[in-house]
């Protein structure tokens, strides 16, 4: 996919130093190369002139607005553009994957979230790619298709697993209930919302200590559902 022995390279566009740093030495781990812009302007030139394979894109920039920045990079390049927002802006958000952005990494976020985020748009995030996931007790191996909770194993069905394991790989972030049906069931099942409004119910019977006050999987009020990584 890209001329440099086939490192991918990620054009970062983002004023925050803090977050420049971090991204740095967290792309240099996944093994990506990186170009760096702090500013809109700077980020869409970037853009015609590396030809990056994906985009970091910070929706809070100082030059331009996030919404015009998205565009412009939507007409200049091809490269698939990931959103970097804090995690309460919820309406930032929801704008921008309007405006075309194929993914979002609410801020702040660790090195697993960011490299799974990549991989995913880069890739489709192939399985063995995922190493297990671990929250305060809620553990799930992908590999294995194996969930624990404070060390017990748990039973679930197939499509429950598909539910649980597709909020895992995409965790802290909340999805709606159409989406839901769409990556876990398929187009197929579209506009049959109340399976995941039963599926959720289910695994929450499993994994939670009490379903009706959910610390793993919870409800965002009015938009859908997220699981909870703790630690
Ligand atoms: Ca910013």
């Amino acid at each position: 996919m890209t001329g440099s022995g086939g490192r991918p390279l990620v054009l970062v566009i983002e004023d925050d130093l803090r977050y420049v740093r971090q991204l740095r030495a967290d792309l240099a781990v996944g093994d990506f190369r990186a170009v760096f812009a702090g500013t809109g302007a700077r980020g869409l030139d970037e853009a015609v002139t590396e030809r990056p394979d994906v985009v970091l894109l910070d929706l809070g920039l100082p030059d331009l607005d996030a919404l015009v920045a998205l565009r412009r990079l939507r007409e200049s390049c091809d490269a698939p553009v990931i959103a970097m927002t804090a995690r309460e802006d919820d309406e930032g958000i929801a704008r921008a994957l309007e405006a075309g952005a194929d993914d979002y990494l609410p801020k702040p976020f660790d090195q697993d979230q960011l490299l799974a985020r990549l991989r995913s748009v880069l890739w489709g995030a192939p399985a063995g790619a995922w190493p297990p996931f671990e929250s305060d007790g809620l553990s799930i191996d992908f590999a294995a298709a194996e969930v624990a909770v404070a060390g017990r194993p748990v039973g679930l069905s197939a499509s429950e697993f598909r539910l649980l394991r597709f909020l895992a790989r995409n965790r802290d972030r909340v999805f709606t209930p159409a989406q839901l049906v769409e990556e876990v069931w398929g187009s197929e099942y579209a506009g049959d919302r109340h399976l995941v409004r039963v599926y959720v119910g289910r695994v929450r019977e499993k994994i939670e200590q009490d379903p009706n006050t959910p610390r793993y999987l919870v409800t965002k009020p009015g938009i859908g559902y997220m699981l909870r990584k703790y630690g």
